[in-house]
């Protein structure tokens, strides 16, 4: 038995910081979207009662840290299940990228799992039982478009954005998200405004959302990688209607309206960064 998973990437069309907790996260409140920039999972059910992982590219962990591997385990144990399953991740987004990567592999696994295993759960059992493994994972089960509060698994979903193209450039360095927390200063922060972007949002105003697109940990990472700030000025000098880090970066990403310009920022960007992606923005949720 198997299946082929898909797991999207996710975008963040809003990203505001509010406070730390005395747990010692940050509250936030972000807009998260989807886009069709996808890892595929193929998960194959075995009669031996283990987890086996691999990775078709070398930078990802292919062993019990990869969170793939800890969504299985999670079902596994806590459903007390007697199978085996052999994952296979075909890695496309970018790692480390802002781009939730490793949270939607792990959303994809509980998603492929409940199904193969047919552990009849809902997404919203899913979704809880994924925020054990990360913040960004309750989002990803569900996919569409939402608002991310607390540490970012609490969602309220909205309605899907206009259609539109990405242009997602990744620049050539990781970033870690803990590190960028480390470097914020919250009395210094630009908070986007969450409400002013969902009523974009909710009334289809193309030009709306663009200029209520806003991160306030942009000014962090652009403090220790001047690269991402100098591309995203780049990119809106060739035409993108609208520009943001995604998360804690270093991805950058255009919003355009029509492909024409999408081709344009694309090839403008050609031999100056490696990774570039022309992507339609997906905002569905799963089923
Ligand atoms: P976020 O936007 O949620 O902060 P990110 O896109 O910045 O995430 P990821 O690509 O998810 O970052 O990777 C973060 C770390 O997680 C990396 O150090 C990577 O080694 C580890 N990791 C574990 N499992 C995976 C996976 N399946 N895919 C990618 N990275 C993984």
């Amino acid at each position: 038995m198997q299946r082929i998973v898909k797991a999207p990437a996710k975008i963040n069309l809003t990203l505001d910081v509010l406070n730390k907790r005395n747990d010692g996260y940050h509250e936030v409140e972000m807009v998260m979207t989807t886009v069709d920039l996808a890892d595929r999972i193929h998960l194959t059910v075995k009669d031996k009662n283990a987890i086996t992982i691999d990775v078709d590219k070398g930078f990802v962990p292919s062993n019990e840290q990869n969170l793939a591997y800890k969504a299985a385990n999670l079902l596994k144990k806590r459903f007390n299940v007697k199978k085996g399953v052999h994952i296979f991740i075909e890695k496309n987004i970018p790692v480390s990228a802002g781009l939730a990567g490793g949270s939607t592999d792990a959303a994809a696994t509980l998603r492929g799992l409940n199904d193969l295993w047919n552990l009849g759960l809902s997404l919203d059992e899913l979704a809880d039982l994924g925020a054990e493994i990360g913040s960004d994972v309750p989002f990803c089960v569900h996919g569409g478009t939402a608002i991310a509060r607390g540490r970012g698994e609490k969602l309220e979903h909205i309605a899907t954005p206009p259609p539109c193209w990405i242009v997602l450039v990744k620049p050539p360095m990781g970033v870690s998200t803990k590190d960028i927390y480390g470097k914020l200063k919250l009395e210094d922060l630009q908070h986007p405004n969450t409400e002013k972007m969902v009523q974009a949002i909710e009334e289809k105003n193309f030009k709306g959302i663009c200029s209520e697109l806003g991160n306030a940990m942009e000014d962090a990472t652009f403090s220790i990688h001047p690269q991402v700030l100098h591309l995203k000025n780049r990119m809106k000098g060739f035409g993108a209607d609208g520009v943001l880090m995604s998360g804690s970066g270093p991805t950058v990403y255009a919003l355009v309206q029509n492909q024409s310009r999408a081709d344009r920022i694309n090839n403008g960007l050609k031999g100056f960064v490696d990774q570039v992606f022309v992507v339609r923005l997906l905002g569905t949720r799963h089923e």
